[in-house]
């Protein structure tokens, strides 16, 4: 496969993977998948969390696809998806478990705008403890937080309203 189709499929990847993500964080990990995530809407105790696990999820699918395009002679392509889902794991892992809930020791503060928005939009998430009822399942890509605020906003005040059972 020539390689610059590679790199493309390894870009187009990486992209996929944010919506892939969004839905596995908003309808499994929210869903059927809370009572592993549930521990990362808790202080954590100690250094790791039950919802670490999904980390070792995501990683299988990635390890299968390198192992094939690599070394069983599946089509190259695989190696390429397969390096891109490691790729968005690790671009994941530093912007949400690094800088976001700093699990390794920094001083980094975010500047650039796009790093603010999506740190803010992650906090945003994290306002609501609760399997229900949360927004911004993105990762890296999010809404403005105002929006976000003003949905939480609503939501509260529908809460408000909700005839109490
Ligand atoms: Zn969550
Ligand atoms: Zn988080």
């Amino acid at each position: 496969m020539p390689w610059p189709i590679g790199i493309a499929i390894f870009l187009a990847t990486v992209l996929a993977m944010e919506g892939v993500a969004y839905a596995a964080h908003r309808w499994v990990m929210h869903g059927p998948g809370w009572f592993l995530h549930a521990s990362h809407h808790r202080p954590r105790e100690g250094h790791w969390e039950l919802n670490d696990l999904y980390a070792a999820i995501f990683a299988i699918p990635s390890i299968v696809l390198l192992l094939g395009g690599v070394q069983l002679g599946w089509w190259p392509g695989f190696t390429w998806i397969g390096a891109g889902i490691a790729a968005y794991g690790a671009i994941y892992f530093g912007f949400h478990d690094v800088i976001v809930h700093q699990r390794l020791p920094h001083r980094y503060v975010a500047r650039w705008r796009y790093i603010k928005r999506i740190v803010q939009a992650q906090r945003i998430h994290h306002a609501f403890e609760a399997k229900h009822g949360a927004v911004s399942y993105g990762f890296l890509w999010a809404p403005r937080p105002a929006a976000l605020k003003a949905e939480l906003k609503r939501r509260e005040r529908a809460g408000v309203r909700a005839p109490k059972t």
